[in-house]
């Protein structure tokens, strides 16, 4: 017989920035939580530069994924203010906007071609001569062809917001988080989600269950579950944390392609710098990411560290005398048409928050009020998530019998 912990309104699985974003606003709502983690905030968000870049990663046929961006940017500065209140803690948001720069005039091209979708779409960008971008930026380098202004965007520290909201869990009524992998997701006899199982042989009975396992794969938790797809893959990027002196005191999140290759550049606060030496002038700048077809198996490539370095210097050639002091591997979670999975699935009770690609520190607000709608049956009337629903992905030949499709 497993052993049994007293019942949670909600039993997330998972606890990342989506996974505890979700089970703050359960509790902030007043639903008693429990997070299983065996590592909570070790996977991708790890590595997450943290930029909030609604307009930058606008992208060409993810028009739907744009506005779902666009809603979750619109929610951070609540989102951040909460936090900070809820925890006493600082959770600062860098609102100096981005700026995308091009190496070449080929990629050159290519930002006014962004530019022009931009335009398309209604999202605010302009482009800047090189010089007017250097008046903002004076930390540019000096062999650029083109620039353009993306005000809007923010960018937060992922690891920083990843604490405050493991805080927040932990201070409010007595939620939990549980250092233990799930193993399986029982059923009552109505077919509902009732429970999960830990591999420590506990089961914790909830009145749902939230899926926000990001990139690991779920097919053993999920089996037995009629209809349930989660054909997430995951995709494996590097970003390599500086710690940068007094003498580089970026403002703006850099952004752009060099010959082709994109790389960022993303600063937070002075006083945020962690190198051997470092002090209360120096700053942490993340630099990012690579992509690559495959798990996360913690590798960090030299060649891969070495592409990184390389482009972003030619952006900003100061990270020269920046001290090197982590480089992080993790995995994107990506779903085959690039948006997440967010509500209902074809199991009663069992939700997804998974999918998130890379842009789930960004989607984390959004996913968190969507999923406590869902919990709490309120319609959110700002919020269209029909192109994020989960259950898009259920086979027509696997119906779940009186299930909602
Ligand atoms: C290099 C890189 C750079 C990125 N930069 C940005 C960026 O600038 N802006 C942005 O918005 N996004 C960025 N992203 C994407 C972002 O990091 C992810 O979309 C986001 O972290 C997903 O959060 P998550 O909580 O779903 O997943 P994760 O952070 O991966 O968390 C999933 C958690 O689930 C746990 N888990 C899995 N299976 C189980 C189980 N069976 N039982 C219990 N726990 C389980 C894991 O231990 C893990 O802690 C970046 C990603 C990478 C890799």
């Amino acid at each position: 017989m497993p052993t049994s912990t007293t019942p949670s309104d909600v039993v997330v699985v998972g606890g990342g920035i989506v996974g505890l974003a979700v089970a703050w606003r359960a509790a902030s709502a007043g639903l008693s939580v429990t997070v299983l983690d065996p590592s909570p905030g070790d996977g991708a968000t790890r590595a997450a530069a943290g930029m909030l870049a609604a307009v930058a990663e606008a992208d060409f046929g993810e028009r739907g994924l744009t506005r779902l961006d666009l809603a979750s940017a619109a929610r951070w500065p609540a989102f951040a203010t909460g936090l900070a209140e809820a925890t006493g803690r600082d959770v600062p948001l860098l609102r100096a906007g981005s700026l995308a720069v091009a190496y070449d005039a080929d990629d050159l091209a290519l930002l006014r071609r962004v530019l022009a979708l931009h335009r398309e779409w209604g999202l605010s960008s302009a482009e800047l001569a090189v010089a007017d971008a250097r008046r903002r930026e004076p930390y540019l380098g000096p062999r650029l062809a083109g620039a353009a202004a993306l005000d809007d965007d923010l960018a937060v520290d992922p690891r920083t917001v990843h604490a405050a909201l493991a805080a927040a869990l932990t201070q409010d009524r007595g939620d939990r988080l549980v250092g233990r992998s799930a193993v399986r997701v029982e059923r009552d006899a109505a077919g509902r989600a009732a429970a999960v199982h830990d591999d420590a042989g506990t089961r914790h009975a909830a009145g749902a269950v939230v899926l926000a396992t990001g990139a690991v794969p779920t097919a053993a938790l999920l089996a037995g579950l009629p209809g349930v797809r989660v054909p997430v893959r995951p995709v494996k990027g590097i970003t390599l944390r500086l710690d940068a002196g007094p003498g580089l005191a970026l403002a703006h999140v850099v952004r752009g392609t060099v010959q082709g290759r994109p790389v960022y550049v993303v600063p937070r606060a002075a006083g945020t710098g962690s190198g051997p030496g470092g002090g209360p002038g120096h700053r942490e700048i993340v630099v990012g990411a690579t992509s690559e077809e495959r798990p996360d198996d913690r590798r960090a490539e030299a060649g891969g560290v070495f592409a990184l370095l390389r482009d972003a210097r030619a952006l900003v050639p100061g990270l020269d005398e920046a001290a090197l002091v982590d480089v992080t591997p993790r995995a994107r979670p990506v779903t085959p048409d690039n948006l997440p999975l967010i509500g209902a699935t074809a199991v009663p009770g069992l939700l997804a928050a998974v999918g998130h690609g890379r842009n789930g520190v960004l989607l984390a607000p959004l996913t968190a009020d969507a999923i406590l709608a869902e919990l709490t049956g309120e319609v959110l009337p700002d919020l269209d998530l029909a192109a994020a629903d989960p259950r898009r992905f259920t086979p027509a030949a696997d119906p779940v019998p009186g299930a909602a499709r």
